[in-house]
């Protein structure tokens, strides 16, 4: 039996629930509903204009219904009497199938058929910047290497205490905090989990991070790269695969403590990483985060080259530990369910072809790269990116072509937006038009 969430309500006090959405840019949307009506919207759904969100769909097409899963409500900590829903789109009693939390689950189906499920953990960098967002809020932060700056981030212990109590009594176990490679950048990680909460979490995180930071006078961005000069923001994403207790991506007997299915599965990332860049980095703004310049504190720490390793942060794909690996590629503006569809997907096909990475490269690859002229290189641009994922049979096949062409059609829309009164070059400060755009992504 599914939990009442009227029933709910009344234990613990809820007298508002958010039922919410996130559309294909990422963009989280919600009813506030009374606690008095959450017993016909939990059957029924709430309604929304698709056409008024970035879904593909047009304004003479039916209302949608958002059925809110029970299992995702979160009671706001710091403000016990709403309760925060995740839900599914669906129109005409079908499911909507180009909507993000629809595609993941999809994914999920595929590899529970195969009885394997995916389990992450995302690291979500941020900046705390002024109201404007054209400069940091804590005018302080100026070290050329900042990472770690212990003053930094005791200026901020009031915000990240709270957003860190909060994870504590969601029940996430969170275990640390820092402060990042960029002035005015911090981390918080808490506990990997199956991919479809971590994706939840990681939609919740970033609704916390914004909300609480106004509360302290602040504002949080997780945009790929506010700043030209500064490390932009990642959102790494660590990855294991289970079947039940057992973690198959664990063997002991190899170097570097992967199975024979988890190179297969890194396999089928790699083969599909420059499509899977219209996902991991969907905004025009994100090129400016890969293939960069050096910041100022001497690293990007993010990707050019589509190529895995050891320990090892210059590459892609980094195993840091036994049983599971690390994918660099993601950054902040990255829509936290297509992040883990496009990871199961291409792994899934990468197991299904029993897809062999290569050989880990063991190199600075900030350094080593020109050694490597072979390599594969990411996108340059949000229009290399999208054209891959066009040409990509294998994304095609694995969300339907209809899918994939409804996010390239929203896509080239915005892309066009972008190109009406601007040229993008990674080496010309930060567009207006971009900080308007992705700020708040
Ligand atoms: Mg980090």
């Amino acid at each position: 039996m599914p939990k009442n969430l009227s029933k709910l309500a009344k234990a613990k006090k809820i007298k508002y629930f958010l039922i919410s959405f996130v559309d294909l840019f990422g963009v989280l949307r919600s009813k506030l509903v009374p606690a008095q009506a959450i017993a016909e919207m939990q059957k029924n759904g709430a309604g929304f204009a698709g056409f008024a969100t970035w879904l593909d769909m047009t304004p003479a097409d039916s209302d949608m219904f958002g059925v809110p899963d029970p299992d995702s409500l979160i009671q706001l900590p710091w403000n016990k009497e709403i309760g925060w829903l995740a839900s599914d789109l669906y129109m005409d009693g079908k499911p909507v199938k180009a909507s993000p939390r629809i595609m993941l689950k999809e994914q999920i189906k595929k590899m529970s058929q195969k009885k394997l499920q995916m389990k992450s953990g995302v690291e979500c960098e941020y900046f705390l910047i002024s109201e404007d967002g054209h400069s940091l809020a804590d005018k302080r932060d100026i070290q050329s290497k900042p990472c770690y700056d212990q003053s930094a981030l005791m200026r901020r212990y009031d915000l990240i205490k709270e957003i860190c109590n909060c994870m504590l009594e969601m029940g996430w176990k969170p275990y640390q905090n820092d402060h990042e490679d960029a002035n005015g950048q911090f981390e918080m990680n808490w506990d990997y989990s199956d991919s479809l909460i971590t994706a939840d979490r990681h939609v919740f995180f970033k609704f916390m991070v914004k909300s609480l930071a106004e509360k302290h006078g602040l504002r949080a961005t997780f945009m790929p790269k506010p700043f030209g000069n500064l490390t932009g923001n990642g959102c790494h994403a660590h990855i294991s695969v289970w079947n039940g207790k057992i973690n198959k991506f664990l063997d002991n007997k190899d170097k570097l403590g992967l199975s024979k299915l988890a190179y297969n599965f890194l396999g089928g990332i790699m083969n599909n990483t420059q499509a899977l860049s219209a996902f991991f980095n969907p905004t025009i703004n994100s090129y400016r985060r890969i293939n960069a310049p050096p910041t100022k504190s001497g690293a990007t720490w993010s990707p050019s080259s589509i190529s895995y390793t050891g320990n090892n942060r210059t590459h892609m794909i980094r195993i840091p530990d036994k049983g599971r690996f690390e994918l660099r590629l993601m950054d902040g503006s990255a829509n936290p369910y297509l992040l883990q569809a496009g990871i199961v997907a291409a792994g899934l096909e990468g197991i299904n072809k029993k897809l062999n990475p290569g050989k880990p490269l063991h190199c600075n690859m900030y350094e080593d790269y020109k050694k490597y002229p072979k390599l594969k290189k990411l996108p340059n641009d949000i229009n290399q990116a999208i054209n891959m994922l066009k040409n990509s049979k294998s994304l095609s096949n694995a969300f339907g072509s209809n899918v994939i062409r409804s996010y390239i059609k929203l896509k080239d829309s915005e892309i066009k937006n972008f190109k009406a009164k601007n040229i993008f070059n990674k080496r010309k400060p930060v567009s207006q038009w971009e900080k308007d755009n992705t700020l708040d992504c």
